[in-house]
């Protein structure tokens, strides 16, 4: 970072240069300048203040890497127990087409115990490598341990873009990686591209969704992305395979922690807003708490889930965990119904990947209702649906399905 060095031997007057700074930067004290943290760099006590009192120091100029020893594109396996996580899929289709602009291979980065039968099922999606680290230290998520073999990895494979799903474990690791490895991140990135120099633009909303800012670590590598589940496309599954499995080994001191996990206590299973098929969204336009009632009963009938905008999330009426938008979930249904939302772009942020979305048509159905013109009716359409459809199945002997509403 560039610097500013106070001479003292040429400042005759501290308060001139006080006196000059418009923000509080410049302190004196028992007679000698400091300059303190509220300094925003504006260089006025230089050109303003007495003839080389304050000099602009610029950045040490960095030593340019050679960014053709940094090749291959890395996604972390999220997973627990062996169970991968679909967010890694998706990362997988990601990394391929970002590889496939550089002609650099795809690694997937595998780490835990028992887990080097699981790695088989990677290769069915394109990926190259997979470098599996398998020992008893690494069966449960330890900070210390997995920044430790993150680091064995890429110190030595050297894979230009790491790909992270912005998990509970994503979140925690990711930072720490790029900490240790002193690089940048980009967290909860929602398009990726790669330039033919291998600097990967790490496209995000910012500014509350107003801008899209592109962020690009050209000085260092590995450059390093987080996305969120949902976010990208999960490819098709492969009959074929074509990459290779290497057992990674590690010094057992690297991976020693601090922190034990003494035990695991479950949490009931729950159902997710970023897994369902069907969502029904409660926005400011329902009056009253009590009326939720009327969207619960709807995604009930729909084999669905309440989700809802952020103003009700704020007010405590549906929890924040069913939150869709920016600064809430990202979610991919193949049916959102909307009642009383604007369709915010930090809402609508949310949702870009929904394959209906309310007034854009891009899937099969879109709906964006007028909550009381559309519910009150006691035998709706989606009564009926569901009646005739019990009554199908009772027939039938079948079990439930989904209800069909016709747009
Ligand atoms: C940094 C930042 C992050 C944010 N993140 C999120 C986020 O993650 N998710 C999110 O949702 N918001 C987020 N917001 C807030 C966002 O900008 C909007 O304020 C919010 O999405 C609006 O929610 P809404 O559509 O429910 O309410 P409103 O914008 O007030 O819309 C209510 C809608 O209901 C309609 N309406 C009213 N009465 C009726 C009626 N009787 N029948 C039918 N329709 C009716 C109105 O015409 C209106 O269209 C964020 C904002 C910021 C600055
Ligand atoms: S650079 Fe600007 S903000 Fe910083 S000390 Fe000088 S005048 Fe103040």
């Amino acid at each position: 970072m560039p610097k500013l060095v106070i001479h003292q031997e040429k400042v005759e007057d501290p308060q001139v240069l006080v006196d000059i700074c418009p923000f509080g930067a410049m302190e004196e004290k028992d007679g000698k300048l400091s300059i303190n943290a509220a300094c925003k760099m504006c260089k006025l006590c230089v050109k303003k203040g007495p003839a080389g009192a304050v000099e602009y120091v610029e950045d040490e100029k960095k030593e340019e890497i050679d960014k053709s020893q940094w090749n291959g594109i890395a996604v972390y396996v999220d997973h627990v127990d062996g169970e991968i996580h679909p967010v890694t899929y998706e990362l997988i289709g990601k990394a391929r087409e970002l590889a496939s602009k550089i002609n650099h291979p795809v690694y997937a980065l595998f780490m835990g115990n028992n887990i080097s039968d699981k790695a088989e099922e990677l290769l069915h999606y394109g990926v190259d490598k997979v470098f599996v680290y398998d020992f008893p230290e690494l069966a449960r998520f330890k900070i210390e341990s997995y920044t430790s073999v993150f680091e064995d990895f890429i110190k030595k494979h050297q894979p230009c873009a790491i790909l992270t799903g912005a998990t509970t474990v994503g979140r925690q690791l990711a930072p720490r990686v790029a900490a240790r490895m002193k690089t940048g991140l980009t967290a909860d990135c929602t398009i990726l591209e790669m330039d033919e120099n291998t600097d990967l633009s790490q496209i995000r909303p910012a500014f509350g969704g107003n801008i899209m800012a592109h962020i690009l670590t050209p000085n260092n590598r590995p450059q390093m992305a987080t996305v969120r589940y949902k976010v990208m496309n999960a490819p098709e599954r492969t009959e074929e395979t074509h990459g290779e499995i290497i057992s990674c080994a590690i010094d057992k001191e690297k991976i020693k922690a601090h922190v034990d996990v003494l035990d695991i206590v479950k949490k009931e299973p729950e159902k997710f807003i970023e897994s369902a098929d069907v969502l029904v969204v409660a926005g400011r336009g329902i009056k009253k708490e009590e009326d939720l009632a009327m969207i619960r009963e709807l995604a009930e009938l729909l084999d669905g889930q309440v989700a809802c905008t952020r103003p009700l999330a704020e007010a405590g009426w549906v929890e924040a965990k069913c939150q869709v938008g920016l600064s809430g979930r990202t979610v991919r249904p193949k049916l959102i119904i909307t009642c009383g939302v604007s369709g915010a772009v930090q809402f609508a942020a949310g949702m870009d990947g929904a394959e209906s979305l309310p007034g854009r048509r891009t899937g099969d159905l879109a709906m964006a209702g007028a909550p009381y013109a559309f519910f009150p009716a006691p035998d709706h359409g989606f009564r009926r649906a569901q009646r005739r459809r019990h009554l199908v199945h009772h027939e039938r002997g079948e079990p439930r399905g989904h209800v069909h509403a016709d747009p």
